[in-house]
């Protein structure tokens, strides 16, 4: 007999051994009985009986894989993962694979074909005399054959069919779809509003998903249309679109200049090897094309390469560069995918057919033999962490993973986490510096409009009118930022001052005027906007900063000639009209693009000459420390649009914080700048990249308990003072956290800040063996967190 330590996707303490008459190697799947239920797992390291104690260990039921669907390598990286961020191996282990590798263990199985193989005779045998042929019953019958492992295969040949659990991911996609008719009668009998939405749907193809016209024109207009007879609504499978080809334009010939050259010569030092790199180049300043020649080169030398983005449905212009350059042996990650596409890109990405990957966070994890580079671009995005467990940075794992595999990094950015660039300070990673753009494409003229002195308020200062006016005459593009969605922020009752709050996360709501509903930007709570105050009953209201929708109406109201579209969460929920937004930008559809964050990243337009910050100050006012640096890199990132080709481009930035230094050096697109600044406030309040830090989130419907709960967590957390006195260990709380509530559950939280990852380490471990969490109480552990709030 041989025994196994088995991971489950569970979280539980202990672990789970069971025994096998047959060797298994570590990183197959097997499937094992926990408390009468079938599971699947991972099988990991070898281990012995325990001695003297007479348990009795129960066998392993089955075998699904000779070779193991975890290499070593990735296995280790788990392990690590597991240790590093306070959750089960398991969990760990499973974040890794396509889901479709947990096989369905109670499904109903249809026979399909007429030819049986012989290795599927009992099953044939076993499903036909059984009258429901479910998988569970089966398994009891056929004792002896490696049941699920022939399911699996059986259904890759198409001979059975498996009647799975109904799983949205599973199903192709439907979506409405506008079909354009004829008109039946003339165009000019429409009233007015109709009239508009007809305009603007002959703008698309005869047919198109409705989404992307559902941020422009209300649906009522849409309805009548509809029963006027001038289009149809169809629901139809809904098709990703392949990344458009767009070869030529993509594909020419570049020059690297010196400053590039002289990035992939000191980044080549290391090839083969591990080491990391921090490539910082101002936006515009050619990094993809540095990325593109070394990984030519690791495919020269028959290496694979992960590429990391941010969010890849808000980059199609980096995934289409990939597409042009590398084609069929690039894989791309994108969401849109069914889990069964999502297997069988694995599979071949396992095999070594694809040698490219490119995707979000969860890419690290490729299962690409021979892996010789990781590219994280845009290293300093909040979105690389991930905000369910198991609570993991791409960034910091796709490292982890290098070292494991001695292959090379490169973390490039043209506003790096202080983090990383601390490492690179300290020589931890080699700095690659670009600081120009390539030929003699300008970094933008950047102005700041002090708002304090507009003395009329109008979200729009005469400036930027002006500004947005002349491109208008000469037929240019413009972006307008504004990092808020809706109509604005809050509502505040003008006589007794309260704001108008959601009842499950006693955060203010915000006015969206379209719908005219308060809505809760973090759960997503609505209720119908208030006329009159809820608490005094007055009916006169102030209204907080304003977001994209209002900014929309004044547009329309300044400049009634031109073509706004809105770009923000609220209009673009899908793929697609991110896609058709980048068209009709691109296609001059477009005169002024406005939006939200979702427009910092990645665009590249050449009629772009002029670029308004509507507010620079929102994300500056959140109670985080990261609030200064995510400024900083968003003003910097939209700057960054502008003026990309021979025109020299234009910056405003409207702010109640002209001389904050954030907002000072994002105007001068100034890295080094903030940097030495932020890294002073980062020094003197122990935080990162000189302090490590962690927090648990304490979470329960019942606040009262969680009152009643912190003197024990106070005093656990004290105790951890003896073995590490301030300054090597500082603990803040038990206190409410920022947002004190979230989707009824009330969020207390303690901080830890260390002076080493050891001391960070041992100190949680430490908590988590005296403090015995009650169990109507749900503890969360975040390792290196994106913010406090
Ligand atoms: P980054 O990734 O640093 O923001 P990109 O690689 O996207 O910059 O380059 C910005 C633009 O400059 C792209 O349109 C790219 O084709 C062009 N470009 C890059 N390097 C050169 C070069 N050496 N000569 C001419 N154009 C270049
Ligand atoms: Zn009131
Ligand atoms: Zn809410």
């Amino acid at each position: 007999m041989e025994y196994y330590i088995i991971h489950l996707p569970l979280e539980i303490p202990r672990e789970l051994v069971y025994c096998s008459p047959v060797k298994i190697r570590e990183g197959a799947r097997v499937i094992v009985n926990l408390s009468s239920r079938l599971w699947t797992g991972i099988c990991g390291k070898k281990t012995l009986p325990e001695e003297g104690k007479d348990i009795s260990y129960k066998a392993v039921i089955e075998v699904l894989d000779t070779c193991p669907v975890l290499s070593q390598e990735l296995m280790q990286l788990g392990y690590w993962m597991a240790s590093y961020y306070h959750c089960s191996i398991g969990r760990a282990l499973f974040a890794m694979l396509p889901s479709r590798l947990q096989p369905e263990l109670e499904a109903n199985v249809i026979w399909l074909a007429e030819e049986v193989p012989e290795q599927f005779l009992p099953l044939k045998k076993a499903i036909a005399a059984s009258d429901n042929s479910n998988l569970k019953a089966l398994r009891k019958e056929l004792s002896s054959y490696p049941l699920y492992k022939r399911i699996e295969e059986a259904e890759e040949q198409g001979l059975i069919k498996l009647k799975r659990k109904l799983n949205h991911k599973d199903k192709p996609r439907t979506v409405n779809y506008i079909i354009r008719l004829q008109p039946p009668v003339a165009e000019d009998s429409l009233p007015l509003k109709q009239r508009e939405a007809w305009e603007r749907i002959k703008e698309e193809e005869s047919s198109f998903p409705m989404s992307n016209i559902s941020s422009t024109i209300s649906y009522s207009a849409v309805k009548a249309l509809v029963k006027k007879g001038f289009i149809k609504i169809e629901p139809r499978r809904f098709e990703p679109e392949s990344p458009s080809f767009e070869g030529f334009s993509l594909l020419k010939q570049i020059e690297l200049n010196n400053a590039q050259l002289q990035a992939i010569e000191d980044i080549n030092k290391g090839f083969g090897t591990f080491n990391v790199n921090l490539l910082y180049g101002i936006t515009g300043s050619g990094k993809t094309e540095v990325y593109m020649e070394l990984i030519r080169r690791y495919l020269a030398a028959d290496k694979t390469i992960i590429f990391l983005i941010p969010e890849i449905a808000l980059t199609p212009q980096m995934v289409d560069r990939f597409q042009s350059n590398f084609g069929q042996i690039l894989a791309i990650q994108h969401s849109q995918l069914t889990e069964k596409e999502r297997l069988i890109q694995w599979q071949k990405i396992k095999s070594g057919d694809k040698r490219i990957v490119i995707g979000a966070r969860s890419a690290v994890f490729a299962p690409l033999p021979d892996l010789g580079l990781i590219i994280v671009d845009e290293e300093h995005e909040g979105t690389y962490k991930q905000e369910s467990a198991p609570r993991y940075q791409g960034r910091d794992l796709a490292i982890k993973r290098a070292q494991l595999q001695n292959a090379q990094v490169i973390l490039g950015s043209a506003t790096p986490a202080l983090e990383s660039w601390h490492n690179a300070l300290t020589g931890k990673y080699q700095l690659q510096k670009i600081e120009n753009r390539p030929l003699d494409y300008c970094l933008p003229n950047v102005q700041v409009i002090d708002l304090r002195d507009e003395y009329d308020q109008s979200l729009i200062s005469p400036l930027l009118l002006e500004a947005i006016d002349k491109r208008l005459q000469r037929k240019e593009q413009v972006i307008l930022f504004q990092n808020r969605r809706g109509y604005s922020s809050f509502m505040q009752c003008l006589k007794c001052g309260k704001l108008i709050t959601c009842k499950n996360c006693e955060i203010s709501m915000s006015y969206h005027r379209d719908r005219e509903e308060m809505q809760c930007h973090y759960c997503g709570n609505t209720i119908p906007s208030p006329r009159k105050c809820p608490y005094c009953g007055s009916y006169s209201f102030a209204y907080g900063a304003p977001g994209t929708q209002k900014i929309e109406q004044n547009l329309k109201i300044l400049f009634p000639e031109a073509k706004i579209l809105r770009m923000d969460s609220d209009s673009a929920r899908k793929r697609d009209t991110y896609k058709s937004m980048y068209n009709r930008m691109k296609n001059r559809e477009v005169d002024i693009l406005l939006g939200t964050q979702m427009i910092s990243k990645g665009l590249d337009f050449p009629l772009v000459t002029l670029v308004g910050i509507v507010m620079a100050d929102i994300s500056l006012n959140l109670p985080d420390f990261r609030a200064a640096e995510r400024t900083f890199q968003l003003l910097t990132q939209v700057a960054g649009r502008s003026g990309r080709r021979d025109k020299i481009g234009e910056v405003i930035i409207q702010t109640y914080n002209p001389e904050h230094y954030s907002i000072v050096s994002a105007s001068q697109q100034n890295y080094i700048l903030f940097a030495t600044e932020e890294l002073g406030y980062r020094k003197k309040l122990y935080y990162p990249p000189y302090y490590r830090l962690a927090r648990i989130l304490f979470q329960s419907p019942d606040l009262e308990l969680l009152k009643k709960e912190a003197p024990s967590i106070h005093e656990a957390a004290d105790k951890l003072h003896k073995q590490f006195p301030v300054p090597q260990l500082f603990l803040l709380g038990v206190t409410p956290a920022p947002f004190s509530k979230i989707s009824s559950y009330y969020r207390y939280h303690l901080i830890f800040k260390a002076q080493t990852v050891t001391v960070l380490q041992s100190a949680i471990r430490q908590f988590n063996s005296t403090y015995h969490c009650p169990s109507n109480i749900h503890k969360q552990i975040d390792i290196d967190p994106n913010n406090l709030m």
